[in-house]
Formats: C-alpha cells, structure tokens, sequence
C-alpha cells in the first residue's frame, strides 16, 4: 500500500496478536540464502520472503508456509516463490556458461552466434558498476550497485530485457 510505512516491531511480540485471517500477498522477493525469520512463526528461515499486508497490522515478512495460511491462497503465495525459483537457476546457469574470469572475476565474454562482446563490473568510489563493450560501443549501467555481484545480476536482468526487444 502506497505510503505505508513498517515500524520495527519487537520480537518478544505474541504470536496471537498478529491476525490470522485476512492478509493479502503483496511481494515476494528472493534474499538469495535463508537470511529471514519468519515473522509470524519465528521458526521458517526464509529465502523468498513473502510480503503480506492486513488493513488492522503493519506489513508482516513470512515464509511460504505462513504466507499461504494467512492469506488463504497458498497457489499463489506457491507461484509466486517459483517463479523466483526458475529466474534464480536461470541466473545460476548463465553465470555456469559466462563465468566471471580474471583474478578478481570481474570480466565475462558474452555471445551470442558468433558476435562476442566482453562485460566488466568494476568499483568506483565504494559502488560497482557493469560495462559492456561490443565492438568499441560502450554501455554502462544506470544505478550503481552495492556488490560486484549485484552488478552482474543486474548486468544479466539487461541482457534478458534487451532480448525481448
Ligand atoms: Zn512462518
């Protein structure tokens, strides 16, 4: 919901003063490893994080299970995570077949038929960035990102977006 805000809410909360019923599946987002603890049960280490939004509670982060109990539609609090699932071995599979060389892997050859273009994430300024070069033509990100591997995948996301052009 626009303008909705999360306040920090503490730990030691009962679980019985969350509502059980009437939550609605927001977003789901992939942290890449299990890094969250569900907010409902406190128990699920969660990877894909279901964000879920009640008109009585503040916006609650949960797992898939609690998610599709307190939401009532468990098919598509499942759907959701998997599409993160496809995209996330999609990504594994590209970095498999365009592996970051170099000491500090930060230099990948891209193909596509027999064109080549070479792709380079590098750090400036304490933020990463990705660069292609194909044939003397350079592009460049447009935001700067946290991690070199943060710049890869956003450099992998502009290659599936410019492939649907
Ligand atoms: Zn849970």
């Amino acid at each position: 919901m626009v303008g909705r805000q999360t306040p920090p809410r503490p730990v030691d909360v009962m679980m019985d003063e969350i509502p059980s019923l009437g939550w609605t599946l927001i977003d789901v987002s992939d942290l890449g490893g299990d890094m969250h603890a569900c907010e409902y049960c406190a128990n699920e280490r969660v990877r894909f994080v279901h964000t879920i939004s009640h008109p009585d509670y503040p916006d609650i982060r949960v797992g898939c299970i609690c998610a599709s109990k307190l939401t009532g539609d468990g098919t598509a609090c499942k759907a959701r995570e998997q599409k993160l699932r496809n995209k996330a071995s999609r990504y594994k599979q590209w970095l498999r077949n365009h592996p970051w060389q170099g000491d500090q892997e930060q230099t990948s050859v891209q193909g596509y038929g027999n064109v080549t273009w070479v792709a380079t994430v590098y750090c400036h300024s304490g933020q990463w960035w990705w660069q292609e070069n194909s044939a003397g033509a350079i592009t460049v990100c447009n935001i700067p990102m946290q991690s070199a591997s943060d710049a890869k995948r956003d450099y992998w996301l502009q290659q599936i977006e410019r492939s649907k052009r």
